[in-house]
């Protein structure tokens, strides 16, 4: 059977193959990354695509939203079930938007912001200054202790009495350890700000009850729908019901048109897939795996940002390996397995080339993968940086990769890769063929 996308558009089917397959071959431990179920898929690749649906249930601005009303009520009730929030806005196009919005709802432009610095952990979106969040706001960066790697409560309270910011940003997109909500609500408390906690990485972390959630410490909770959270790309705020007009209209019409009702239905799928025990277990195994990873990693002499994790994301300072980040996240992306290399606290080489590397658990425990395998990837990433510049190696370790990774399928892939025409890989046929 010849799909229409394959008849219509070759080209491009021929490149979503590409990727199809790409995906499926390599142990993907980018943190922010993950495989949706088949019904997200779905759900995403759907004719909600066509509707414009400008407004909330109730009060939209086009008619026919006979339908889209009842599929953003089922997000919005989902949402606020699962994260235990009076007001959920699931309408953001991605997390970035949300945490604009979020900012827009509660302080006016010019007023100061205080958030993670970006090469400690933080994200653009928290006042880094080549994002607009630093040029529509003024705004400071509190960092972490560059002994511990890990925040420092008491120095984050002095920056906030005395820059007093209007909005302090707790959350982090390459921290590995627990984040004390509940602190940060105190530390803004205590100096009249607002709180704005962006769970984007550890939401799926969250819902499971494996980090303390900060919905009961926070004016408004920002998160990402398709990190650990598995859903489809975009975005979410929660609030508690005193800001809830104030978010919504932040979100519309204050940032965005038309909301994605195509994403917006498949966020409402993941998110009934979180409220369920088998998501639960994925959680706990995802936690488990990083656990497994960091300890075989230290075995093997690596440093870890603050010896270890607590979540589903490590640190590696490479430091004392004496090669950089780039040149070791591409070897092993040639040895199928893929990382990004990311700045550490204190790093002095440069953000383009720094001296850590960031990996996570999400994904391979998605596809079903245990301690046994993280600690076999391990010693391949251990092999990997012990001959980084030996090609014959690498390319072992990739073909052991790839038989890795036909024992454990992805989910969610609607293109079945073209079995006539594997050899956009340089892999062995056999395994390739079991792969797909
Ligand atoms: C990923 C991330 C975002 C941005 O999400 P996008 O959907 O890529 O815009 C915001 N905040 C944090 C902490 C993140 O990790």
């Amino acid at each position: 059977m010849v799909s229409a996308l394959e008849q219509y558009d070759p080209q491009i089917f021929e490149l979503v193959r590409q990727e199809s397959a790409r995906e499926s071959s390599v142990i993907r431990l980018i943190p922010s990354e993950n495989y949706v179920s088949r019904a997200v898929m779905q759900a995403s690749g759907s004719c909600l695509t066509n509707k414009y649906a400008e407004g909330y249930p109730g009060k939209r601005y086009y008619e026919g939203q006979q339908v889209t009303d009842l599929i953003e009520r089922l997000a919005q009730e989902r949402a606020k079930k699962i994260f235990k929030a009076d007001h959920a806005n699931v309408q953001p196009y991605s997390g970035s938007v949300a945490n604009l919005a979020a900012y827009a709802a509660l302080i006016e432009p010019g007023e100061m912001i205080m958030g993670m610095s970006l090469t400690d952990g933080g994200h653009l979106t928290h006042g880094w200054n080549v994002s607009l969040s630093s040029r529509f706001f003024k705004s400071v960066s509190y960092p972490v202790n560059p002994e511990t790697g890990r925040l420092d409560y008491d120095h984050i309270a002095d920056m906030a009495k005395k820059h007093k910011p209007r909005i302090i940003i707790s959350g982090a997109t390459a921290y590995p350890r627990e984040i004390d909500f509940e602190i940060f609500g105190q530390i803004a408390k205590d100096v009249g700000a607002y709180h704005v906690s962006d769970i984007a990485h550890i939401a799926g972390l969250v819902v499971a009850g494996l980090h303390k959630s900060p919905v009961p410490y926070a004016d408004i909770v920002s998160s990402t729908t398709h990190k650990t959270l598995r859903g489809a790309r975009g975005g979410m705020l929660l609030c508690k019901t005193e800001h809830a007009d104030k978010v919504d209209r932040a979100v519309f019409p204050g940032l965005q048109g038309g909301p994605h009702m195509h994403t917006l239905s498949a966020i409402a799928v993941a998110l009934a897939e979180a409220d369920t025990p088998e998501f639960v277990a994925y959680a706990r195994q995802i936690v488990k795996n990083a656990k497994a990873l960091a300890r075989k990693l230290m075995e093997y002499g690596f440093k870890l940002m603050s010896d270890g994790t607590d979540n589903h994301l490590i640190l590696i300072d490479l430091r004392n390996k004496k090669v950089a980040g780039k040149k070791v996240a591409k070897a092993l992306d040639r040895a199928r397995i893929v990382c990004n290399y990311n700045t550490i606290p204190g790093d002095t080489a440069p953000p383009a080339n720094p001296s850590g590397l960031r990996m996570g658990t999400p994904a391979i425990t998605t596809r079903g993968m245990k301690e046994d395998q993280v600690e076999q990837i391990a010693t391949s990433i251990n092999k990997v940086v012990e001959n980084i510049d030996n090609e014959s190696v690498i390319e072992d370790v990739a073909r052991e990769m790839l038989l890795l990774c036909s024992q454990f399928p992805v989910p969610g892939h609607f293109i079945i890769p073209n079995q006539k025409n594997p050899d956009w890989m340089h892999a062995e046929d056999d395994i390739t063929q079991r792969l797909f």
